[in-house]
């Protein structure tokens, strides 16, 4: 789809324009000119006073016209980057509503393209507006249709429930500890995932600097007195490693890290059930491990193997009874919707599998072509529904979790996520993963460790985010490991600084 884009020369719309483009068109190419071969053309024009006033008038190559205005009061007093963001707002919102009236196609999420769309109402009660009023900006700014309104706010309660202390927390951190190896790759995987085998050496030297990172960022928090709000490891899949190598880690953990019994959630990531055995159970439970996520992602075999899961339906089955007997009584397991070959009534079994186990928690992604990985480099051999089944899938699962006494208390969203959906984390009450709530709201300090392990640091006296990444393939981390936790340690101390510290 050739779109023509006349009146907006500004680079600084072209990637918003880009961005809601893609969510109705497969493939579009934006042309910041006219062009009389396009598919459809966009004339923009705009004033800007104390009023934003935006209209665009589409004309497709058969001849359909449609148009839309939108006028918005400008806020003013505030930094030039918040001043445009407000007029690219404007100008994203009568850009959907032509191509929504164009391609009779509604967007469920209006004009919000980004991860996190509930950390937009969480700022909403931080500033003491009423749900009301909260809900009805949400609609008007940003065009989010009633149905993604309720489910965002469904969330922020059950988080605000969960986590009562949320906007506080910002004196505390949480960690996240990246292992960067699987039985083997995915297929969708963009993740450090290093197939494991016959990697011994490299397995050790990376654990070498994985226990050095842990001793010195866990001394540094001992001398500051930072408390940690939760751990979680990651990857990779963290249960990879041998029984005795995951031992010694959570002995190092408890050994370096302040108050590991204050902690208020352990999670490891058991993700591949080929990877879990009675003993590595063992050692978790041996370490009060709170809670672990064993994901089928699907119940139809075909599929496991098409998405290079070499693991079996039976297999996950079992190590969820394993794990089960054993004492764990947190178990998350993740789905995916619109995996190749999956249409309802793949989806529909799968359901009915997780109904046999009722995980405690259940955590429903929407497939993402993710640019690096291999599903997406060789698109054509992965056949993937059409976007009314993904829909009609989504919905299942918020009734069928619904039914079944779970409920959402996180979501985000992902870039070439089919049908422009969402990932929803659900959960019986009071089950849910604290960490996953803080990951997605951004309300505190979350300090990576391990490979590709990304550092979130927010700062906690402007809530300003700063992004700090762990190098992701092991050998580069095992050379530089030194050096990153240096570097950490760093934007610590001037984020935690007596000048930098909340009252
Ligand atoms: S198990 Fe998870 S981290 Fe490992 S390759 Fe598969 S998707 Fe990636």
């Amino acid at each position: 789809m050739k779109i023509s884009i006349i009146g907006l020369e500004d680079t600084r719309f072209d990637r918003p324009l880009q961005l809601i483009a893609n969510l109705f068109f497969e493939e579009s190419l934006i042309l910041k000119q006219y062009d009389e071969k396009a598919d459809i053309s966009i004339k923009f024009s705009m004033q800007i006073n104390e009023f934003v006033t935006v209209s665009a008038e589409l004309i497709s190559l058969s001849g359909k016209k449609v148009t839309a205005e939108y006028e918005k009061e400008l806020l003013l007093g505030v930094s030039d980057k918040e001043t445009f963001k407000q007029i690219k707002n404007a100008v994203a919102h009568v850009y959907l509503t032509v191509l929504q009236d164009f391609t009779g196609m509604i967007q469920k999420w209006g004009i919000l393209t980004g991860v996190r769309p509930t950390k937009l109402l969480h700022r909403k009660v931080q500033e003491g507006i009423p749900k009301e009023l909260a809900h009805q900006q949400l609609k008007d700014d940003y065009l989010i249709t009633d149905e993604k309104i309720n489910l965002m706010q469904q969330i922020v309660d059950r988080q605000l429930s969960v986590v009562p202390d949320l906007y506080t927390l910002q004196k505390e951190v949480s960690i996240y500890i990246g292992i960067p190896f699987c039985p083997t790759k995915c297929a969708y995987c963009t993740f450090p995932a290093y197939a494991i085998n016959g990697r011994q050496g490299s397995v050790d030297s990376f654990l070498g600097g994985l226990h050095y990172e842990m001793k010195k960022i866990g001394q540094w928090l001992k001398d500051k007195g930072i408390r940690i709000t939760t751990v979680y490891y990651g990857g990779g899949t963290p249960t990879s490693i041998t029984a005795e190598e995951m031992d010694m880690l959570y002995e190092e953990m408890y050994d370096s890290f302040p108050d590991v019994e204050k902690i208020r959630e352990i999670t490891v990531e058991a993700g591949r059930p080929d990877t879990i055995t009675s003993e590595k159970l063992e050692v978790l439970k041996k370490w009060k491990i709170d809670r672990i996520s064993i994901n089928p992602q699907s119940y139809t075999q075909e599929t496991l193997k098409a998405i290079g899961r070499h693991h079996t339906v039976t297999e996950t089955i079992d190590k969820f009874h394993l794990a089960r007997e054993m004492g764990m009584n947190n178990i998350n397991m993740d789905l995916i919707i619109g995996l190749p070959g999956e249409g309802l009534p793949e989806f529909t079994h799968s359901l009915a599998e997780t109904e046999k186990l009722m995980p405690e928690s259940l955590t429903v992604h929407t497939l993402s072509f993710k640019r690096a990985s291999e599903m997406t480099q060789n698109r054509e051999k992965y056949k993937v529904a059409e976007r009314a089944e993904v829909e009609k899938m989504m919905e299942l699962a918020q009734v069928w979790t619904e039914d079944h006494g779970y409920v959402p208390y996180y979501l985000y969203r992902q870039k070439n996520i089919l049908g422009n959906l969402e990932n929803v984390g659900y959960s019986f009450p009071n089950q849910e993963s604290i960490y996953n709530i803080m990951i997605m709201e951004e309300q505190q300090t979350i300090i990576g460790l391990g490979c590709g392990a990304a550092s979130k640091f927010v700062d906690p006296v402007t809530g300003k985010i700063t992004h700090f990444a762990n190098p992701k393939d092991p050998k580069t981390y095992n050379d530089s490991f030194e050096a990153y936790t240096e570097d950490k340690i760093k934007i610590l101390n001037e984020l935690f600084s007596e000048k930098g510290s909340p009252a």
